[in-house]
């Protein structure tokens, strides 16, 4: 069936009743639907389709089960839609995006521990909800990125040191299914999807909810819950020494999360070093620990303070911005003599290169990110989960960003380049790639170590073999 007979179906399902669907493109509402956070790759698709939580059991994970089902049915792909902060929940004319981004509720459960959030929350709102009642949630650092897909696909958090990724915390999901069934995932019940939704959970399902952890305020360690947070800028000149200073700050600290690299300085987008750095304890216990890079003398302190843990993001409100053309290479790196000081002046060199030839890539940036080293970056191989990065040490961050395609496309050859000169300390079997951020990279990349693959193979051929949530792993 095509996709126009579809939503002619569509509208007159009972389903339809508490939802939308956009199917004008000429509207102004379809076109503010395909909003993102890049526009690289961005299609037009045949209709976009979003529901409210007043159908069914009040989750949505009803209507969401009714779309895929009838989908199916309809033979007509579709793709799910959460925070659209990546280049893949969009498709073109012949298919749906099933908008998930009304469904934001969280719920707490203070007594056991875990909070649940549903399909579109957003990182913020799981933040928000939880902080409201004195816990802390392992969380990604942009407030408007999908907590769900974050947390499946992995979730680097600067909480890493004290509680592990964000897979790590989860504890159980509903998960409507490649067959258009409804299932629970949990120790319990299904416990295999409970590996795959730990790392490569956007392959295997929509996740309608998802409980993870939540942890106590108190595991900062300080009398409010504060951590204390500051966002230092230095001249470029001094790149490969706030390297060694950040390199400094890995070998000798237990809680601290450091951001560091060459960034666009607003109003000119004239190059800067910029280091975003956060201890999860006292101030007192921060200016011991980043003294390396304080004393190195920031030409500016855009914040510098203790801040209630629920407000932590707002240092990285600056990545949040929607719309442009954007990419982004996640190098990971696993040890940290495979990041040399001189290396950062490399990075500035090759932002110089881009900007030089096509000025309209000037935001573009390259930022090494990195917690303290901490109990989680080792388990044993039993608890393995499809999340394949504890190793890494260190994350190169390429963030291409262009107002022209001529200028993107340059700017992330220039990428490539820099991920092979990162790569030359290292063994083949330790190239990473960050899968949340890229699925263009070798899936052995993404997915490394342990027969690993082999077990997402395998799990992918028993969920999903005809690739109703793409054919990754196929
Ligand atoms: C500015 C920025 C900051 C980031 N910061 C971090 C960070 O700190 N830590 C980190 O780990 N990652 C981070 N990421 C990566 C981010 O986690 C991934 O890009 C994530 O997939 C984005 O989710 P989304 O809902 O915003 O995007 P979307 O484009 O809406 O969705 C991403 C993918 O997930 C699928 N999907 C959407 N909802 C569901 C669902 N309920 N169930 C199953 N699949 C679904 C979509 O089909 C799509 O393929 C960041 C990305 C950006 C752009």
């Amino acid at each position: 069936m095509g996709i126009a007979t579809f939503i002619e179906q569509l509208e007159k399902a009972p389903i339809s009743r508490d939802s939308k669907i956009w199917k004008d493109s000429s509207k102004a509402d379809f076109q503010e639907s395909l909003a993102r956070w890049t526009d690289v790759e961005k299609k037009e698709p045949g209709a976009v389709f979003t529901h409210s939580i007043t159908y069914g059991d009040g989750t949505g994970a009803d209507m969401q089960q009714s779309m895929v089902k009838l989908a199916l049915e309809a033979t007509v792909p579709f793709v799910a839609r959460a925070g659209g902060h990546s280049s893949w929940s969009t498709i073109g004319p012949s298919g749906f995006i099933l908008d998930l981004s009304l469904m934001r509720s969280v719920t707490v459960d203070s007594e056991n521990r875990t909070a649940t959030a549903n399909a579109g929350a957003l990182i913020g709102d799981v933040v928000k909800a939880v902080d409201e009642k004195g816990y802390a949630a392992v969380t990604g650092t942009v407030d408007s990125v999908g907590f769900i897909p974050s947390t499946i696909g992995g979730g680097i958090t600067l909480l890493a040191p004290l509680v592990g990724f964000g897979s790590d915390n989860i504890v159980s999901a509903r998960m409507v299914t490649a067959k258009g069934d409804i299932i629970t995932i949990s120790e319990d019940e299904n416990i295999e999807l409970l590996y795959a939704i730990k790392g490569a959970g956007q392959f295997f399902g929509i996740v309608t909810s998802l409980t993870v952890k939540i942890h106590p305020l108190s595991i900062l360690g300080t009398p409010g819950g504060t951590v204390w947070s500051a966002r230092l800028g230095f001249d470029v000149s001094k790149a490969a020494e706030v390297a060694e200073a950040a390199i400094q700050v890995k070998q000798t600290t237990t809680r601290s999360y450091c951001l560091a690299g060459v960034l666009p300085a607003p109003p000119t987008l004239n190059p800067i070093i910029m280091a975003v750095i956060i201890q999860l304890g006292s101030k007192a216990d921060a200016e011991e620990a980043f003294k390396p890079l304080l004393d190195l003398g920031p030409i500016a302190v855009l914040a510098r303070d203790e801040v209630p843990f629920g407000r932590v993001n707002e240092a990285f409100e600056a990545f949040e911005s929607k719309g442009g053309l954007k990419k982004w290479l996640a190098v990971g790196l696993t040890s940290m003599k495979q990041f040399q000081p001189e290396d950062m002046t490399r990075l500035v060199e090759q932002r110089a290169r881009v900007t030089e030839k096509y000025p309209s890539a000037k935001p573009t940036g390259s930022v090494i990110e990195f917690t303290s080293c901490g109990p989680w970056d080792k388990v044993t191989e039993e608890k393995e989960t499809a999340w394949s990065h504890r190793d890494i040490a260190i994350w190169c961050h390429l963030l291409r960003w262009s107002s022209d395609k001529e200028g993107l496309d340059y700017a992330y050859e220039v990428a490539q380049e820099t991920k092979e000169d990162l790569r030359r300390r290292q063994e083949k079997d330790e190239y990473s790639i960050y899968g949340n951020f890229s699925r263009s990279a070798p899936v052995k990349e993404r997915f490394k170590g342990y027969g690993r693959l082999e077990k997402l193979r395998d799990l992918k051929l028993r969920w999903d073999p005809d690739g109703v949530f793409t054919r990754e792993f196929l």
